[in-house]
């Protein structure tokens, strides 16, 4: 059903439509999406509904007034999920009860500390990042990431239960220290965080380490046959899985030296080469 002309979600119905600041479309009977347009990072959070459990995957820059929309879209008691704690990831985790994160000593200080409000305006609202009107409830002056509490700390390879199916906690370092995908074999999707996209995997950024993310890329590979769908933390979503493969390859191609480099500066002014395939980058620095 085509409801709305965005890139890469004109496929989708979208809900919600009097939401002001973030984008709301229904993929599938029990997974929506939740998108953030009028940031740079144009941050996709994905919200999975079992029969027990809601998933939300990620919970983005923290603008937008989150925990409404999502209890809109289901009645399901919601666990959080992030993927890695950059903080267009993180945003709105303080509206949460229940958030489960990937036991690394980085994920555990930012939720024990949060973040200043320098860091946060630097990462979040710095000039550029975001375009038209910010929501009237939200303070940019008064903006920090809030501390705030984990109710699980998931190593990888475990299962998060959501009622009636699984997802799999696959670690997958390479853009974050920290950062894992999570394999739905009911579903038959991968939700590869800033990894497997389409767009730059920004690697170039502290913690970022291509070696790991090729490593990664290997890992994933090795599930390749248990999903059909790749659903990523930025831009357009329910992306074919040949894509994973594709990006294998280029960061083969990056690693071997086959691939030239352009030099780029990021809308933070960090330096980086960005390697350009036909859909995604490899930024490094
Ligand atoms: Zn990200």
């Amino acid at each position: 059903m085509k409801e709305d002309g965005r890139p890469g979600f004109e496929s989708f119905e979208r809900v919600c439509k009097d939401e002001p600041w973030f984008e709301a479309y229904r993929i599938t009977s029990d997974i929506f999406v939740i998108h953030e347009p009028r940031h740079y990072e144009g941050t996709t959070l994905t919200l999975i509904i079992g029969t027990q459990v809601a998933l939300l995957i990620d919970t983005g820059c923290g603008i937008g007034n989150l925990r409404p929309l999502v209890e809109r879209l289901t009645d399901k008691p919601v666990l959080v999920v992030n993927t890695h704690t950059h903080l267009d990831h993180l945003g709105a985790n303080y509206q949460f009860d229940n958030v489960a994160m990937f036991d690394h000593p980085v994920t555990r200080r930012i939720a024990e500390h949060g973040v200043s409000s320098t860091e946060y305006q630097f990462e979040i609202l710095c000039d550029g990042l975001v375009e038209g009107p910010l929501p009237e409830h939200f303070d940019a002056h008064s903006a920090i990431l809030q501390p705030f509490t984990v109710s699980r700390w998931l190593q990888d390879g475990d299962q998060i239960d959501i009622g009636g199916s699984q997802l799999e906690v696959l670690f997958t370092p390479g853009e974050a220290v920290d950062n894992f995908c999570l394999l739905d074999r009911y579903r038959r999707i991968l939700c590869s965080s800033d990894i497997v996209l389409l767009g730059g995997v920004w690697s170039h950024l502290p913690g970022g380490n291509v070696h790991d993310l090729a490593k990664s890329y290997q890992r994933l590979m090795v599930h390749f046959d248990d999903f059909d769908h790749i659903m990523p933390s930025h831009g357009p979503t329910w992306l074919d899985k040949d894509l994973l493969p594709e990006m294998l390859a280029g960061v083969q191609a990056v690693l071997s030296g086959a691939s030239k480099a352009v030099s780029c500066t990021d809308p933070w002014g960090r330096r980086f080469q960005n390697h350009k395939f036909d859909c995604f980058g490899i930024q490094i620095r």
